[in-house]
């Protein structure tokens, strides 16, 4: 028989609705974790070890598809801040760009990560060997401040619109990352917001991403 479960309390706040890694933006709260959820106690005899009733929110496709979105964006910030440490610059001197695109294996992938040319400008982004079908998400870095700018919707998510069919075609499912530093020079005044294909031109991120983000079990 199985015992009764106490499912996570990250995800399960009367009134609150967790999507991906993401808590509100401007709030303080821990943000919701994978890696801190455990299978709850079952009667090995009976039940198969590896099955946790379905309470976690990686058993759900939708839900898994925005953790790992998320966890492949904060990879994706931790690879600028290798990079900038490479090259003796700052998160201040370039912006810094990828996609983020579903492979076959079924995890999401940084592809195609970059350095702009400086002055503003990210890099142009590259669909060369990568089915638009498979891309989920775009994230790159604002050095100058700044959430996300007209011409992120109206270049960026307008080419992605205009393969047709990126984000398997649903443009409500391609995500727009935006890495900012607050205070330039002070990583702990980085952060990651997320906005969802389909608020097109809203400058107000919803959600902040956990950038110590990481994939579902498996992915
Ligand atoms: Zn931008």
């Amino acid at each position: 028989m199985p015992q009764s479960i106490t499912p996570p309390p990250a995800t399960n706040l009367p009134g609150v609705t967790v999507i991906g890694q993401r808590r509100p933006a401007g709030s303080t709260n821990p943000f919701p974790t994978v890696s801190t959820w455990e299978p709850p106690v079952i009667d090995h005899s009976t039940i198969d070890p590896e099955d946790n009733q379905g309470l976690s929110p990686c058993d759900d496709p939708a839900q898994r598809e925005e953790i790992d979105a998320d966890a492949a964006a904060a990879k994706f910030m931790r690879m600028v801040a290798a990079a900038i440490i490479a090259s003796g610059e700052s998160f201040a001197t370039r912006e810094y760009g990828a996609l983020l695109v579903r492979q076959a294996d079924g995890s999401i992938e940084v592809v195609g990560f970059a350095p702009g040319p400086g002055g503003g400008y990210g890099p142009p982004v590259d669909l060369t060997g990568i089915n638009p079908a498979d891309v989920v998400g775009y994230v790159h870095t604002h050095p100058s401040g700044g959430i996300i700018s007209g011409p992120d919707w109206t270049e960026v998510y307008a080419y992605l619109y205009n393969q047709g069919t990126a984000a398997n075609g649903d443009m409500t499912n391609l995500r727009m990352y935006v890495g900012t530093e607050v205070n330039q020079y002070e990583a702990s005044t980085r952060y990651l917001h997320v906005w969802k294909g389909g608020n097109w031109g809203s400058t107000d991120p919803l959600y902040e991403v956990n950038q110590e983000g990481q994939p579902c079990p498996g992915s």
